[in-house]
C-alpha cells in the first residue's frame, strides 16, 4: 500500500508552496488508495512553535485534505538518540565543535546544501566539555555501502553519493539529530512507502538513502515535485512575503478552491511551477 507524509516544521507558517506539496502528496495516495500522513517535525527547539502545528491542521483542513496525524518528532527523542549511539559505536560519526563562521573562515567548497565541511574535526580529539555536533564520515559510510541506488518517479533511478554534501551533521549541538537522521528514521518507523517532496530537497535524498542502508531501513521510492516560484525566480518563501495559508484562511479565500486551482496548475500572477 502506498504511505506519503506531509512533514513540515512548526517554525513558521505554511505558504502555497507547501500547500502544493501537501496536496501532492495527498492526491498521490487517494489515486493509489493508500494513506496520508502528517508528521510534526518539531525538534528546532525554541524555534519549533506548538500553536504553529495547529495552524497547519487548520490549514490542510481549509484545503479539503484528510490525513492521520503520527507522532511529533519531539516525541521520538530517545528513538534518535539510540541509533547515533549506535552509528558512533561502528566508527560512522564523529564529533565536530566548528562554529558556522569557522568553517565559513576556511573558505569551503559549496555544494547544493551549502558549504562543504572540510573535515576539520576528523581525527581530532576534542575538549569533552566543549558543545560539539555528530557528523557522518561519508567516505566511511561510503566504504560500508557502496553506491546504492533510489528509484524517482519523477526523475527516474538515482545513485546516491552523500559526498556531494562532505560529511554533514546527523547529531546538532543543540539536538539529538538534525533533520536528516530524524526524517530517515521516522520515514521508516511511519511506514512511508513514497517520500513526497520539491525538488529543492532532491539532493538530501543522496544522504538518505545512505543512512537507510547502514541502518538497514525499508526503502521506499521517491517523488521530487516541481516547486513554486515567485516573481524573481526564487523559492516561495514566508520572508520574501509570500501571503501564508493562515493569511489567506482568515481573508476568507475558500481553501478547496486555491486546491482545485494549484491541482490544475493555475497559479497566482507571478507564480510559476519549475523543476529546481
Ligand atoms: N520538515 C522538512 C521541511 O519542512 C520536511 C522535508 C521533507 O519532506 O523531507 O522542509
Amino acid at each position: 500500500m502506498t504511505v506519503t507524509r506531509f512533514a513540515p516544521s512548526p517554525n513558521g507558517s505554511l505558504h502555497l508552496g507547501h500547500a502544493y506539496s501537501a496536496i501532492v502528496a495527498h492526491d498521490l495516495a487517494r489515486e493509489r488508495g493508500g494513506r496520508f500522513l502528517l508528521r510534526v517535525e518539531d525538534i528546532d527547539g525554541e524555534r519549533s512553535l506548538p500553536e504553529k502545528a495547529e495552524e497547519f491542521r487548520e490549514d490542510l483542513a481549509w484545503l479539503g485534505l484528510d490525513w492521520e496525524e503520527v507522532p511529533a518528532q519531539s516525541t521520538r527523542l530517545e528513538s534518535y538518540e539510540q541509533v547515533a549511539r549506535d552509528l558512533l559505536g561502528r566508527g560512522l560519526l564523529y564529533p565536530c565543535s566548528c562554529t558556522r563562521k569557522q568553517i565559513m573562515a576556511l573558505k569551503p567548497r559549496m555544494g547544493p546544501e551549502g558549504a562543504i565541511y572540510p573535515g576539520t574535526c576528523k581525527g581530532r580529539l576534542l575538549d569533552p566539555d566543549k558543545p560539539a555536533a555528530l557528523r557522518l564520515d561519508a567516505d566511511r559510510a561510503m566504504a560500508e555501502v557502496g553506491e546504492p541506488f533510489w528509484e524517482d518517479e519523477v526523475g527516474g533511478t538515482q545513485i546516491a553519493d552523500p559526498r556531494v554534501f562532505g560529511d554533514v551533521v546527523l547529531v546538532r549541538k543543540d539536538a539529538p539529530a538534525s533533520y536528516h537522521l530524524a526524517a530517515t528514521l521516522d520515514d521508516a518507523a511511519d511506514g512511508v512507502t513514497l517520500v513526497t517532496r520539491g525538488q529543492d530537497l532532491f539532493a538530501v535524498t543522496h544522504i538518505h538513502r545512505v543512512l537507510q542502508e547502514l541502518l538497514h531501513l525499508p526503502v521506499p521510492t521517491w517523488h521530487h515535485h516541481p516547486i513554486l516560484l515567485d516573481d524573481t525566480g526564487e523559492k516561495l518563501a514566508k520572508r520574501r512575503n509570500s501571503p501564508s495559508l493562515a493569511d489567506r484562511r482568515k481573508q476568507g479565500e475558500d481553501g478547496k478552491e486555491l486546491a482545485a486551482r494549484l491541482r490544475a496548475g493555475e497559479l497566482p500572477t507571478g507564480i510559476t511551477l519549475a523543476s529546481a
